[in-house]
């Protein structure tokens, strides 16, 4: 109830102060409304009950209608637990006591119910209902947006997931928050005042390997005693006395290989992942020519009983005598320690259960300071690992329980720090780099010149690809600017275009289950088909009372595998070219077979309108 109250107050409440902010600084009303997941999502409940109280009085499908051309939802999380659903009832107790007076409650609970296959009719689903009041949906990276297609396919039945109409935006970080201070005064010192405006993140180029691996160490350096400081803190709180405590001066080396692990204790994100076998991980803490050291952060939810957990397991470890120098835990993980944390290791570790995490934003912090990613290829680094920005840890998804799972894939890890990750850090793989440094044996200097190439290229590639500006640009280019269009389009001479598409959309729905191919047949190739042979299709289709003008007919053709399913679908529009009388009309079109191996096509009928933005719009679909 107390989160349902938030989130009323936050969507409804946040139009109503909107509009008092509007009047009173008369500044002009916004254009396009984004709900990111549910918990604002009832703005759109308000902005329905404005558009019905208004001086347009639409009725509630003409006032959906034109809320939703102007609405972009974005789904945050592929974890099913992490989306809000109430009871449907409780969502009616407080629409029946006058949130929004004019708008029907039978119509509200309709926009969060679960009225599809598997789903449960008596929960309100926010993300349902964001997904039903925007007509522009996104994941939050490319694989997100996949595994959205196929979670919220059941609100889109007949369709392929593929068409699922939710796209993406990737992710990205607010740079100047997130860069450590002496890389921006380097790059304005080295390229001049405006660097940081310009985005010339290939710059790192210009800059010596020397001066490189400096600022790291400093930036290494910083992070030791900030750990340092923090962890005699929290022993001190744990009731440690000072003179017990000399210890602490002298963890982490500033010189050997620095790990960071930082996150909110969710157990998809599997803090302990790297405790699966301590004796391989205490090994790899003390190795003798390329030991690693390892800072963990983390913070769990007071409830999170398996985070809480997870967090004990570690500061036992990590209690240890014989492994405490190399590797620290830190409580009560926040934006102060994460903004020395990120430039101050030299590798950040994630290794999430693909695909749970939606994005992740902690490895792209990472990555604008400079350090290399090393981590499981999910979120964002599923689309921006390139092989020379860091390590992909290997996924084992085929069918391994959980707990073969971890076992694979702690051991990937291990592997991956001990033959890969160490000995490049260390230099040791000096002939991998001897392509890049030269054949001079002295310009070394012990600096691993394969590092920091990796460094650069990071530094070069993923600066621009993470930054929060290309994110904006992103959600401009492919959300906003279309929402805005759609937006003035619903509104322009009093909303005429809503209305109309209201009135269409109830039409088109009543006649529907009525919709049915009736035959298809094609002319035109042998018993034996060859590449680029023509095939001309005929559909015979009954409207009903619709006419051909409100459907696309569509022929699906491709590779046909043995399940009947077809693979590499084309499609193509097939043309009204006859009335046969009592709605039934014949449409025709001709392919041209493109591709050897088995050949199949289909017929599809679906609702076609200038306002929709995706023939699945509608979640209606006739297939032959
Ligand atoms: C970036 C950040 C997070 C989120 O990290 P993810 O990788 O997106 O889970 C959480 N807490 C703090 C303090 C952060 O700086």
């Amino acid at each position: 109830d107390h989160r349902l109250q938030q989130e009323l107050l936050l969507g409804m409440g946040g139009v109503k102060a909107l509009r008092a902010y509007q009047k009173l600084t008369g500044t002009p009303a916004p254009e396009v409304f984004h709900t990111n997941e549910g918990h604002a999502g009832f703005l759109g409940i308000e902005r329905i009950q404005e558009l019905m109280s208004g001086e347009q009085a639409l009725t509630f499908d003409e006032a959906l209608a034109a809320g939703r051309s102007s609405t972009v939802f974005t789904t945050h999380t592929p974890v099913p637990a992490g989306i809000d659903r109430f009871e449907a009832a409780q969502i009616q107790h407080f629409f029946e006591a006058g949130l929004a007076p004019d708008v029907p409650t039978s119509r509200i609970l309709d926009l969060g119910r679960e009225n599809f296959h598997e789903g449960n009719p008596f929960v309100f689903n926010m993300a349902v209902m964001g997904l039903r009041l925007a007509q522009r949906a996104n994941g939050v990276a490319k694989l997100h947006g996949e595994v959205s297609r196929g979670m919220f396919s059941a609100l889109w039945p007949g369709f392929d997931h593929s068409e699922v109409p939710i796209t993406s935006v990737t992710n990205g970080v607010h740079v100047p928050t997130w860069v450590d201070p002496r890389i921006s005064k380097l790059a304005r010192e080295r390229f001049g005042p405006d660097t940081e405006l310009t985005g010339r993140w290939d710059l790192a180029y210009n800059v010596s390997d020397a001066e490189v691996w400096a600022l790291r160490r400093e930036m290494r350096v910083s992070l030791v005693e900030d750990v340092r400081r923090r962890l005699r803190a929290a022993w001190k709180k744990r009731g440690a006395a000072d003179a017990e405590l000399a210890w602490t001066d002298s963890v982490l080396d500033p010189d050997v290989l620095t790990i960071g692990f930082a996150r909110r204790v969710p157990t998809y994100k599997r803090l302990t992942l790297m405790l699966r076998d301590p004796e391989r991980l205490k090994a790899l803490l003390l190795h003798k020519e390329h030991p690693i050291q390892l800072v963990i952060a983390g913070k769990s939810h007071p409830a999170d009983d398996a985070g809480k957990k997870m967090i004990q397991d570690l500061v036992r470890f990590t209690d240890d005598p014989a492994v405490r120098h190399r590797i620290v835990f830190l409580p009560n993980y926040d934006i102060a320690m994460a903004r020395t944390l990120f430039p101050g290791c030299d590798v950040w570790l994630n290794n999430p259960l693909r695909p749970l995490e939606a994005c992740g934003t902690s490895g792209m912090k990472a990555a604008i300071n400079g350090s290399l990613n090393l981590s499981v290829l999910d979120g964002w680094w599923d689309e921006m690992y390139d092989g020379e920005n860091g390590w992909a840890i290997p996924t084992a998804n085929n069918g391994a329980s959980a707990d073969e799972r971890d076992d694979i894939e702690a051991a990937a890890l291990y592997e991956l720090l001990e033959t890969q990750v160490a000995p490049r850090f260390y230099g040791s793989t000096v002939s991998e780099a001897a392509g890049a440094a030269g054949p001079s044996e002295s310009s070394h200097e012990k600096i691993p010149t394969h590092w920091v190439s990796m460094i650069k290229h990071t530094l070069a590639h993923l600066g621009p690809a993470v930054s929060a500006e290309r994110m904006l640009q992103d959600y401009v280019n492919v959300l906003y600017r279309p929402a805005a269009v759609s937006g003035r389009e619903a509104v322009a001479g009093s909303y005429a275009q809503s209305k109309a598409l209201a009135a269409w959309i109830a039409k088109v729905r009543a006649a529907w289950p009525q919709l049915h191919v009736e035959h298809v047949d094609s002319l035109g190739v042998s018993e034996d088909p060859q590449i680029g042979d023509t095939l001309q299709v005929n559909a015979y289709v009954g409207l009903h009372n619709l006419s051909p003008q409100d459907v696309a007919v569509e022929v699906a053709y491709g590779q046909a595998a043995d399940n009947d399913e077809l693979a590499n679908v084309t499609l193509v529009e097939l043309e009204a070219k006859e009335e046969l009388g009592n709605g039934r009309y014949l449409f025709a079109g001709s392919i041209v077979i493109d591709r050897s191996g088995s050949f199949g096509y289909t017929v599809r009928v679906l609702p076609k309108h200038d306002a929709l933005a995706s023939k699945a719009e509608l979640g209606l679909i006739v297939n032959a």
